[in-house]
């Protein structure tokens, strides 16, 4: 089959590889680079990204690690040891020992929360916040991790979403980092997209999207191809004003977005290559510290901390000051540099859907969709995708 991908983010070209195996496939993106939101921008020697903290949500063991090794993608992710420590008071905790932190009667509604969340024993139709409420301490930390890992609020993030996390988490565990980040899994996959002789267009913007009975093409200013199959790695919504389909037939994605503040600190800020949830900040709801994992990430003698923050208001200035003064407090006194603050919406968002907001993958026979707007069910980021994309090939190699 001849098949064509619009847009050479994470998701178009994860497709690609794994199409290209057995089919003609070509992609277009727009930009003058692949990788979209999940690629390395060079700073100063600082391996900044155009969107992602640099981290796999499920590391080496998760959906997107296992489709990187069966497309022959030599990506080496280092899994995060501890997962994630929770600041709180000034010091760092791990999970279990959050437990000790508040009174016995309060102890005894998180356990029971926590077990309850294990075996799935919980109201589906509520959201994390409602299920979180009644201890004070539980609410801040599930805000913590939503913020992070979703760009969400807990209210923001419904139980159904957190229950399948749960499960996935219980299966395959918690983040790592790629060697040489973002931009070490997209070298990658166009590594093996060129090796299976597939086609990557840059600068080739798609103008329209024509699905027809027996036929379908990608239209551009200066191009109109011919396939059999289009995938298309822009939003639903995006993807729906260029095509002549309609896709969102209830009710749209709703867009998640955050604010990313890179620093650059001699010192370094935390000692493990894990996250550090900051459920006490004002604003950033988590951090890394990426070169706790490749130093080749920093120049020599920095580490590169990175941080994120689900943007709570419209007021972007404000959220980002608020950011700045959280720094300010971790950092406690140490030195540091602000290196790149960049904030994530509109058109770039953190995710195209939130999570509980994504759109089925399959549109017809002739046209499917991957990326963030349509992730799969408990899939955080990546590993979204990932479940998305491996959809879309099992039904396209059918
Ligand atoms: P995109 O990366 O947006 O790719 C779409 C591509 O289509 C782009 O290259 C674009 O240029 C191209 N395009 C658009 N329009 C056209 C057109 N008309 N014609 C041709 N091409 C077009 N995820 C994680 O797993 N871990 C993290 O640590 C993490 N942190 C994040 C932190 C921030 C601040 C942000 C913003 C995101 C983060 N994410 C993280 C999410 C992750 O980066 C994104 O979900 C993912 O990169 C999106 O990939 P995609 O393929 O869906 O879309």
């Amino acid at each position: 089959m001849r098949i064509g991908i619009v847009g050479g983010g994470l998701g178009g070209l994860l497709t690609t590889a794994l199409l290209s195996k057995n089919h003609d496939v070509v992609v277009f993106e727009k930009l003058p680079f692949v990788g979209g939101r999940f690629t390395n921008i060079n700073y100063k020697g600082f391996q900044l990204t155009t969107g992602a903290l640099h981290m796999i949500p499920h590391g080496n063991d998760g959906y997107l690690a296992k489709l990187l090794r069966e497309c022959g993608c030599n990506v080496k992710i280092i899994n995060s040891n501890p997962d994630g420590l929770f600041r709180v008071n000034g010091k760092d905790y791990a999970y279990k020992d959050l437990f000790n932190l508040v009174g016995l009667k309060d102890k005894l509604k998180a356990l029971k929360m926590a077990a309850n969340l294990k075996m799935g024993n919980v109201d589906k139709s509520i959201s994390f916040g409602e299920f979180l409420e009644s201890v004070e301490l539980a609410l801040k930390v599930g805000n913590a991790f939503t913020g992070w890992a979703l760009s969400l609020t807990a209210y923001e993030t419904p139980m159904e979403e957190i229950i399948e996390m749960a499960k996935n988490y219980h299966k395959f565990g918690g983040p790592g980092v790629p060697i040489g980040g973002c931009k070490g899994v997209i070298d990658e996959l166009v590594r093996v997209i060129k090796n299976n002789n597939g086609v990557i267009k840059v600068e080739c913007e798609v103008k329209g999207i024509e699905i027809e009975d027996d036929k379908a093409y990608i239209i551009g200013e200066e191009f109109n191809e011919e396939f059999d199959v289009v995938v298309s790695n822009l939003s639903p919504k995006l993807t729906e004003k260029i095509s002549n389909v309609k896709i969102i037939k209830g009710k749209e994605p709703k867009p998640s977005k955050g604010i990313k503040i890179c620093v650059a600190t001699k010192e370094g800020l935390i000692k493990h290559n894990g996250v550090l949830f900051t459920p006490e900040c004002e604003r950033i709801n988590g951090l890394n510290q990426v070169t706790n994992v490749d130093i080749s990430l920093a120049p020599e003698g920095y580490h590169l901390v990175m941080t994120h923050q689900t943007q709570l208001t419209n007021n972007v200035k404000k959220e980002i000051d608020l950011g700045l003064e959280d720094i300010e407090n971790l950092f406690n006194g140490k030195d540091y540099e602000i290196l790149h603050i960049q904030s994530y919406r509109d058109e770039w968002p953190v995710n195209h859907a939130s999570n509980g907001t994504d759109l089925d993958n399959v549109i017809n026979d002739r046209l499917y969709l991957v990326g963030d707007g349509v992730k799969g069910k408990g899939g955080i980021e990546v590993e979204g995708i990932a479940m998305g994309v491996m959809k879309v090939v099992e039904h396209i190699n059918l």
